[in-house]
């Protein structure tokens, strides 16, 4: 395979998976191997997954790239304690993961966490010298009645309350609208998608003044192959978060050649 940069930026290229309740340790050890030979192609991009947390300890031995993380789907705020069936940052530090997602939809819908749990996760995450992926999004109500800014902005302004800003190169912001994720969604436009990001990266700079020009916001929200390029063309995403349609290496090489040959075209 060749090697390939994108060409039109010196910031990274961000692309990860979420694998959800998805996958035993052998798939997602062979699913390493793959990322590594993907790694080796595409220096310029920061490729990351996030598999299930019986996955993760089996993954310590296999050595890979600084542009492979590997990540949890979510974690407690307290180190240890009566938490039954929950997961530490120390214990994701001592598997070796490099990164945890926090604030996911589902976690949101199912698991009831609220803003104020998703701050005390992540600035627990940030005191194990984790990197950070949050989400964010609204439901299809709140864009109903027109509250998709004031949802994003107490989302961003809660989970990211107290984050103190030298640790900004641990952050990264997910912008995944609750109505185009998963089975059964509704895709999203560009169009729906780019006043979104704008306004995310508008509260990022109120928070953080200029270094937060510097967060990458991804989109994720039934991402694949086929409706990739108009994301990347037409939004200012950093990235894209997907799902289903990254699950195997083939449909997540794919949605990744997409994504890239589609940012090439945007500056050359
Ligand atoms: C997700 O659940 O975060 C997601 C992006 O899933 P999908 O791509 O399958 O919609």
């Amino acid at each position: 395979m060749m090697s390939c940069t994108p060409s039109h930026s010196s910031r990274p290229f961000y692309f990860g998976s979420n694998f959800k309740m998805h996958k035993t340790t052998a798939e997602v050890r062979a699913f390493v191997a793959f990322l590594k030979e993907t790694a080796a192609v595409y220096p310029g991009v920061q490729l990351f997954i996030l598999p299930p947390f019986t996955t993760l300890g089996g993954l310590v031995d296999i050595p890979r790239p600084a542009n492979v993380w590997i990540g949890a789907q979510d974690m407690h705020w307290a180190d240890s304690g009566a938490y039954t069936g929950a997961i530490s940052a120390p214990m994701l530090r001592d598997v070796g993961a490099d990164l945890v997602m926090v604030g996911h939809a589902e976690r949101r819908v199912l698991f009831y966490d609220t803003d104020q749990d998703l701050n005390k996760k992540i600035l627990n995450a940030l005191r194990h010298d984790l990197r950070v992926l949050l989400c964010v999004g609204e439901t299809a109500e709140q864009r109903g009645y027109g509250t998709t800014e004031e949802t994003l902005a107490t989302q961003l302004r809660i989970d990211l309350h107290g984050f103190d800003p030298r640790a900004l190169d641990r952050l990264m912001i997910a912008y995944e609208p609750v109505w185009a994720i998963g089975e059964g969604s509704q895709e999203a436009t560009p169009a729906e998608i780019e006043p979104a990001v704008q306004f995310i990266r508008g509260r990022l700079v109120a928070l953080f003044g200029e270094a937060g020009q510097t967060i990458p916001i991804l989109y994720g929200g039934s991402v694949n192959a086929q409706n990739c390029m108009p994301y990347i063309h037409s939004t200012s995403v950093d990235g894209l978060f997907v799902g289903r349609a990254a699950w195997q290496p083939e449909g997540f090489l794919s949605v990744l050649k997409a994504a890239l040959s589609a940012r090439q075209t945007v500056t050359s």
